[in-house]
This record gives C-alpha cells, structure tokens and sequence, in this order.
C-alpha cells in the first residue's frame, strides 16, 4: 500500500485525499493547523455519507476510507510518504516555502509533486529538495468525480518520475494525459481561451447571453454554457489567466475579450459578487443581455 501525502485541506486537497483513501491508499493530510486537517477530513465524512445514502458506497467501506486518512498538525510524519501533494493556495510565494519545508521530511524515493493550475512546474522545482523528483499532477474539480489528472514534467523532471506519477494517477482510477510545462498544460490552455471567445461573441453582439449557452450546451454537448461557466469559475480569475497566457506567449490571440475586461472593471466577477453575466439576486440565475 502506498502512503500519500496531502498538503492543503481546502477543496483540491480533500477531495484528492478521498480519491486516495478510496482507491486502497493511506493519507496523512496536513493544513496550516491540525485545526483545518481536521476539518478538511470532516468535510470527507460529510460527502461520504452522502455516498452511502445514494448506495454508492456501504456504511463499511465508508467508515474504512475514512481510517485511511489521518490529520496531520505538521508535514514531519509525511517522512513515511511515497508522494506528497501540495495542493495549498494558489501562491507561487506560499508553495516555494512549502517545497523548501520538505527538504528534511521527503523520503530518498519519494516524489513530490505540485496541483498547481498556472504556476511554472520547472520555476518551482528550483525549490524542491530534488529538481528531478518534482513534478505536476493536475487534478479536476470535484476530485472524486472527474476521471481526468494531468501530468506535467519540469523541464528537471526524471522520465521515471514521469511514469510513476503517471501509475500513480491511474491507480487513483483516473485517466492521465501528459502535459508540458506550458501555461494552461493542456486542458485550460484550450478552455480559458475558448470561454474568452464566448466573451467575443457576446460583446459583438453576435448572439445572448441565453443562446450563447444553450447553443454551445447543445449544439456541442458541453454539460454547462461558456457564460455560465465562467460566472462560475470567477470573471477576474479568468481575466488574470488570460493576462498570464498574453504575457507569456507575447501572442494576442490571448488578449482578453473586452468586455470580459469591463465587467472585472466593474467588480461584476459573477456569482461569488452576485452578478456577472448572469443576475443571482433572485431565485434563479437571470441574462443580463
Ligand atoms: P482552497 O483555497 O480551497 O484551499 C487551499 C488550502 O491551502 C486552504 O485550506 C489553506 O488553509 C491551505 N494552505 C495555505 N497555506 C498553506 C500552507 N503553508 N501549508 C498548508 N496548507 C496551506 O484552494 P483549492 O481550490 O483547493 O486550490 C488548491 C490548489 O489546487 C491551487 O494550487 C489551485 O490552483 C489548484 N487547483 C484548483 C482547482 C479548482 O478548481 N479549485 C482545480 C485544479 C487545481
């Protein structure tokens, strides 16, 4: 059985320690407190009996993911950790002294690898106690449902690294696509830009709020529409991913939709504000346009 270490007990965190226990491994899971490792496998046990009550899961298998993951007050006892997750807030700042930290606890064949979805893996692994056993391992929200990891070497990054991070993904039961070390690896290089051009399409008048959605969710089978979505995922988030893709790539295919710019100007963000394309004020979500 493999020991799998997770820092940061926030949404990634949790649920990439539910996938772990769940897929036969032991999880030590640490935070900023033992306080909010704590809370964090709390919040396990809440989705796992809602599991249970939808018969997705026995009361016993339950109560065994469960006892496979331990709150940690510190990384120390993640010495026993065949590979540790960092998966603490998105700030290259934070996750440097994070990687730093490990240096004293990482075993001699253990990999540490990073959940980061914008920052440089082969910047980070400067800061890693081995260059070459630092890796990405991008995870799908909600962990436990989506069935895609990314894989993402460093530049440093040893191939036997890369092909046990890969195992590793599929022992999760998940499907890994291998990824470079380029902004957005794969998948969100393809769908920020492509949220971007829905912004395009609404600024040029070319169709609603309301037919942009419902023409992209069924005329492409996509579960949810590009506006919608991106009122979910956050305007100014999506503004500061494009801004990272224009300035790394100097190309202006990436320049963010103006009006995409006009509404992070007018602090309409989407849902965490109450209003973005959408108006959530009442009951249901309402077009703007
Ligand atoms: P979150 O805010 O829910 O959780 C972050 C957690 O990190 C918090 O519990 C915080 O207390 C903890 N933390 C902060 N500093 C720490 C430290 N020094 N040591 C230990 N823990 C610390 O954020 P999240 O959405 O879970 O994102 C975590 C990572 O996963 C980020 O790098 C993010 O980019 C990445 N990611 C997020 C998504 C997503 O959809 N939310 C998808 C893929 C990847």
């Amino acid at each position: 059985m493999q020991i799998v270490g997770v820092i940061g007990a926030g949404q990634m965190g949790v649920g990439i320690a539910q996938t772990a226990a769940q897929t036969g491994h032991k999880v030590l899971l640490s935070d900023v407190s033992l306080t909010r490792a704590e809370q964090g496998k709390a919040g396990i046990g809440k989705a796992l009996v809602r599991l249970v009550a939808k018969e997705k899961m026995s009361e016993g298998q339950a109560g065994e993911v469960l006892d496979a993951i331990t709150p940690v007050a510190d990384i120390a006892p993640m010495a026993q950790a065949d590979i540790i997750i960092e998966a603490a807030t998105e700030r290259e700042d934070i996750k440097l002294k994070i990687f730093e930290s490990t240096a004293s606890v990482l075993g001699a064949d253990a990999v540490l690898a990073t959940n980061t979805s914008s920052l440089s893996i082969t910047r980070m692994s400067r800061s890693a106690p081995d260059q070459g056993r630092f890796i990405g391992i991008h995870f799908f929200n909600p962990v436990p449902v989506m069935p895609l990891v990314e894989v993402i070497p460093g530049l440093a990054t040893r191939p036997d690294i890369t092909a046990r991070t890969r195992a590793f993904g599929e022992k999760l039961g998940k499907t890994v696509v291998l990824a470079q070390d380029d902004p957005g690896f794969v998948v969100n290089r393809i769908f920020v830009p492509f949220i971007n051009e829905a912004i395009f399409v609404l600024g040029n008048g070319t169709g609603s709020i309301a037919d942009i959605d419902a023409g992209v969710k069924l005329g492409l089978a996509h579960p949810m529409g590009p506006l919608e979505l991106a009122d979910f995922i956050g305007l100014d988030t999506l503004y500061e991913i494009m801004m990272v893709y224009l300035r790394t790539t100097g190309d202006s295919k990436y320049r963010p939709a103006p009006l995409l710019q006009k509404y992070v100007e007018a602090g309409w963000y989407g849902r965490k504000t109450g209003r973005g394309f959408y108006d959530y004020a009442g009951e249901k979500p309402v077009p703007t346009r």
